[in-house]
């Protein structure tokens, strides 16, 4: 694609809701002027200039549109995520830039997800993230088998829905037992739980008609159809996306890594080319990312300018040479 296709492609999807013609993203009035010289709009109700990415995630951009297109094209084809680090050497831009631009597809992705009650069979399960404790030389060696904590290990709990179609939440929490707030904003009174057999699940009963769990000491899934199977695809997916591709993840930011992978298993069936007409349809209707707008220049990070204190200047030393008497 050329620039100027990728801009009329990007311009289409943009304006898709006044069918492909330009609107203001200011007041919404469809009347405006089109600059010839450069490439911005004016309205003709407020008055205000605006460009084809004015109030989108990508304003102030400084790619090209065909590299923002690229780049969500090899986004949406990673199986497990896509390193900041792939993508600048792939591109050609700075490592700092597809940092930025993937954590701003995140944003897209945790819009995306659904706003609906989940409903039917809906599997609930938890996966512990980061905090493992640096075992030293000797290692784990005779000690119990799972690797020590250090305390700063986040959980991610995942309500998953089952069946074709079926939709994930995902929710960063410190232990699984907090994500009961959520569950039951999330989750539709109606539906049929099914979780592992920890013991923290058990208050699930007291709002659920119908709640199922699987005791994992001995065996995955019961004759009857109980598992946690569906979501623990997602926890294993989870994981690649961490371990596989990213290494690190900081826990500031894993609810977004979470969300990500979330879609990426919702819509695992769904074409290449349709994840990314959704995917560039999301990030033409997002705002402004309040994170990641001027996220290198620390933008709002920083503290307003003090006027700095004058020291007072240290009383000069005058020196005597004048021979004594
Ligand atoms: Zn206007």
């Amino acid at each position: 694609m050329s620039e100027s296709e990728a801009k009329a492609a990007f311009r289409a999807v943009r304006f898709a809701d006044n069918g492909g013609e330009p609107f203001c993203p200011h007041c919404g009035a469809d009347a405006v002027y089109e600059f010839k010289s450069r490439a911005i709009f004016k309205c003709k109700a407020c008055e205000k200039q605006f460009s084809l990415t004015s109030g989108t995630i990508f304003a102030s951009r400084k790619l090209y549109f065909a590299d923002i297109l690229t780049a969500i094209a090899l986004f949406v084809n990673g199986v497990n995520g896509v390193a900041a680090l792939r993508l600048s050497r792939e591109l050609c831009i700075n490592y700092r830039t597809a940092f930025v631009l993937t954590h701003k597809l995140r944003e897209v992705f945790g819009a995306m997800a659904t706003a609906e009650q989940l409903t039917g069979v809906v599997e609930i399960d938890g996966a512990v993230v980061g905090g493992s404790k640096r075992l030293g030389n000797i290692g784990n060696k005779g000690k119990s088998p799972r690797t020590p904590k250090n305390g700063k290990e986040r959980n991610v709990v995942s309500l998953r829905e089952r069946g074709q179609g079926g939709r994930t939440l995902t929710f960063v929490v410190g232990h699984e037992k907090d994500a009961l707030g959520a569950i039951l904003k999330h989750v539709h009174s109606s539906a049929t739980v099914v979780t592992d057999e920890a013991a923290h699940w058990n208050v699930l009963h007291l709002h659920f008609d119908k709640v199922h769990h699987v005791n994992h000491s001995q065996e995955w899934s019961q004759r009857n159809g109980v598992h946690t199977n569906i979501v623990e695809s997602l926890n294993s997916r989870l994981r690649r996306n961490h371990r596989g591709v990213h290494h690190r993840i900081s826990p500031q930011y894993l609810h977004a890594y979470a969300a990500e992978v979330a879609w990426r298993e919702d819509f695992r069936r769904t074409s290449n080319g349709q994840q990314f007409m959704m995917v560039l349809g999301g990030a033409a209707r997002q705002p402004i990312s309040r994170d990641w707008k001027g996220y290198w220049q620390r933008r709002g990070e920083r503290p307003p300018k003090q006027p700095r204190e004058r020291t007072p200047r240290p009383e000069p030393i005058v020196l005597d040479f004048r021979p004594r008497v």
